[in-house]
């Protein structure tokens, strides 16, 4: 794992921004993308940017079962305000947290993510070290699914909700084994509640207890952090 330590989440995004315009330059066009507040500072400089991305692909790690994309919560409203709004791209994949049948949701979404493979994918983590939206226990080899939400992920989460009786208990997540199948990782994480998670996922031992550190198993993941998130390091 290459671990990159900046002051904070506006150099981590200038980093990031850096390492998407190589892969872009070099012919990446299908990028792995993530909602939270970890990736709005590289979001920024995309946006700010004069890179184009009409001729690349994004799929989403994930999206709350029951909510439709103009509910201002959902993760596809939260890709399109922060990104695609003003950075258009040729195709933007997101789950759909309010289809019918979610089992086929889960399964097109895997279609989705066979027929694009993933160059790049941008990762945030859980305070409990989870990856998209898939929580400690889930099986390494695990396809998108609808998953259920931890405590701990529930209130990490809540800030962006009036009560956190309105936070989605359940999401479509894409799987880790689909995430591990992205070419080139890049997992951001800022913040002191986030210094445990990543002091598990590079020095820990691989185990489902923490979902990130699989990714030690990856040949290529960048791991940005700020000086608190590496405070356990
Ligand atoms: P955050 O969420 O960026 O809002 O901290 C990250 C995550 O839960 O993966």
């Amino acid at each position: 794992m290459n671990i990159i330590r900046v002051a904070n989440a506006e150099e981590g995004g200038k980093k990031a921004f850096e390492l998407i315009k190589e892969g872009l330059a070099n012919g990446a066009n299908v990028f792995g993308l993530a909602t939270g507040s970890t990736p709005e500072t590289l979001y920024k400089e995309m946006t700010a940017s004069d890179l184009d991305f009409s001729n690349c692909v994004s799929v989403n790690l994930d999206e709350y079962v029951g909510l439709a994309g103009d509910n201002d919560q959902s993760y596809r409203y939260f890709m399109n305000q922060h990104l695609f709004n003003q950075k258009p791209f040729k195709a933007t994949y997101v789950p759909n947290g309010k289809a019918e049948d979610l089992a086929a949701e889960c399964a097109h979404y895997e279609e989705i993510i066979a027929a694009n493979p993933i160059d790049i994918q941008i990762l945030g983590i859980g305070e409990n070290a989870h990856i998209g939206f898939n929580e400690p226990g889930t099986p390494f080899d695990a396809k998108t699914s609808v998953v259920e939400l931890t405590e701990s992920t529930i209130n990490a989460n809540k800030r962006n909700f009036e009560k956190v009786e309105d936070v989605p208990t359940t999401a479509i997540s894409m799987g880790i084994g689909s995430i591990m199948q992205g070419k080139k990782i890049i997992l951001l994480a800022f913040g002191t509640a986030k210094a445990e998670a990543i002091a598990n996922t590079v020095n820990g031992p691989v185990t489902t207890d923490v979902p990130a550190s699989i990714l030690q198993n990856h040949p290529d993941v960048t791991i940005i952090v700020d000086e608190a998130a590496a405070s356990q390091l």
